[in-house]
């Protein structure tokens, strides 16, 4: 695997520097930090245990607040938690490096997380933000209930994909036609993904007047071992709570035979997960089937795109996790797929969260950065099948979560920023970072910047 410099240019702490992170913290030069996102690289998407090697996704992530929010690149802070890795081939590699050793797990573990927040905080302030970006199941869930209420920080791969994925299926709801409690969902994979996606969705329904546990009854999931359903062996906490009275099932073709969902949510990356079968079943029991083939990368998809169009004839409402070109079908229709990435929702929630300084971030916080995505797509973008707005409107799109988001903080007496900025769109835009030069100068001839972007324009 090739990993450039620019993959790494992080601050890296080890198990070993436990009682010392506060010192470390010292090193980088940037004093005004309002984003950390960190890693342990144990459960990087599609890789698995990088180990070291994960500081690539900490840095990515960055790069996108930048890019997409607009966040200035000195107020961000890449950090890999190097807690060892169970990935033998990096074990062996003389090139690694990170620790050369196993995993630690337990108290170790947890001390260095725990350490590892408060100096954080103690250095950049309790609204210092912090991203959790690829850390494995088994950790993930645990340490956003442990520092949710305690830290500003939240969990990406749960909580960020849940108001993607959301805002898509309130995008699809406007086509439909319907309210989220009228849908029965299915997903295919039970992970941190659809954990938290089930977890929004029922926010949804709860908002529409609907009781929790009645919300939660139109959620089924399907794992490694098929239906969920009460008695069911492997069952996490997590699981349970969408474990309903059924009998058990293996496949996933005669779950959704049996169960006749009205949405069906691929997050296991299993290749080719929703068969023609499924998508012709769907077609058969829903004028508007909803197919969302979330897997990355596309290799992963549940189905392509064009599957979905064609064998729905068009009925489908396809959204997927990595990028599909338009799909036209024989009777001329051009459809385009939206892309339900991440980077329309969390440099947008980093925006408005640091913007008025809010120490915790709430779920309703989430649904609301689903809900301003969703209002943002137009009618055009849904009758062509977009459910998202185009990502070169990303940074406008980011600005508007962050000024719904400080509107729903003001009103819910979570921001602690005084006083309340009375335009919150002009105190947003007056943070961001400009990627315009005023002047450049090349081999001491001094540029005007208008000329420039009349070059940039031509190239
Ligand atoms: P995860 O490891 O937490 O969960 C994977 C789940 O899939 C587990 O519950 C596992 O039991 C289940 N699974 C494995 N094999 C299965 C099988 N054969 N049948 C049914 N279920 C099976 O991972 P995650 O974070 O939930 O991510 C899952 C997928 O979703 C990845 O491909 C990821 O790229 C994708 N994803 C997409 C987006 C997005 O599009 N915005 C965001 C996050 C994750």
């Amino acid at each position: 695997m090739e990993h450039s410099l620019a993959d790494e240019m992080g601050l890296f702490i080890t198990i070993h520097d436990s009682g010392h992170i506060a010192s470390l913290l010292q090193n980088w030069p940037e004093k005004d930090i309002k984003a950390v996102c960190v890693t342990d690289g144990e459960r990087i998407l599609g890789l698995g245990d990088l180990g070291c090697h994960g500081m690539g996704i900490p840095v990515g992530k960055l790069a996108l607040y930048t890019a997409c929010g607009g966040m200035p690149p000195e107020q961000c802070l890449p950090v890999m938690l190097d807690v060892g890795t169970d990935n033998e081939e990096l074990l062996k590699d003389p090139l690694y490096i990170g620790l050369r050793h196993k995993r630690v797990r337990g108290q170790a573990y947890d001390d260095l997380l725990d350490e590892f927040m408060k100096a954080v905080s103690n250095r950049y302030g309790i609204d210092c933000l912090i991203q959790f970006e690829d850390f494995a199941n088994v950790n993930a869930f645990r340490l956003l209930s442990k520092y949710r209420n305690k830290y500003c920080t939240f969990n990406d791969d749960i909580q960020g994909t849940a108001a993607v994925a959301v805002a898509g299926l309130l995008a699809a709801l406007r086509i439909t036609k319907t309210k989220m409690s009228d849908h029965t969902i299915v997903f295919q994979g039970a992970g941190e993904a659809a954990m938290g996606i089930a977890e929004l969705i029922t926010m949804a329904m709860e908002k529409e007047g609907h009781k929790q546990e009645e919300g939660l009854k139109k959620i089924w999931m399907v794992d490694s071992k098929g239906l969920i359903v009460k008695g069911r062996d492997s069952l996490t906490h997590e699981k349970e709570r969408y474990a309903h009275e059924h009998p058990q099932m293996k496949k996933l073709e005669d779950v959704v035979r049996k169960l006749k969902p009205t949405a069906i949510i691929g997050v296991a990356a299993v290749p080719g997960a929703f068969t023609e079968q499924i998508i012709r079943d769907m077609a058969s029991f829903n004028e508007r089937p909803i197919i969302f083939a979330l897997s990355n990368p596309t290799s992963k998809a549940e189905c392509t795109a064009e599957q979905c169009y064609t064998l729905t004839q068009g009925q489908g409402i396809f959204a997927s996790g990595s990028p599909f070109d338009p799909v036209t079908l024989p009777d001329g229709r051009t459809f385009y797929p939206g892309q339900g990435n991440n980077a329309y929702i969390f440099p947008g929630v980093g925006l408005g969260v640091t913007a008025c300084a809010i120490p915790h971030i709430t779920e309703e916080i989430f649904l609301t950065a689903a809900e301003t995505l969703a209002h943002l797509v137009t009618e055009k973008d849904l009758s062509e099948g977009r459910l998202y707005p185009p990502l070169c409107s990303i940074r406008d799109v980011s600005a508007k979560l962050a000024v719904k988001i400080m509107e729903y903080a003001y009103e819910h007496n979570l921001a602690s920023l005084r006083p309340e900025p009375s335009d919150k769109e002009v105190y947003v835009r007056s943070l961001t970072y400009s990627t315009d030069y005023d002047e450049f100068v090349v081999d001491s001839y001094r540029w005007p910047a208008d000329s420039m972007a009349v070059q940039s324009c031509k190239l």
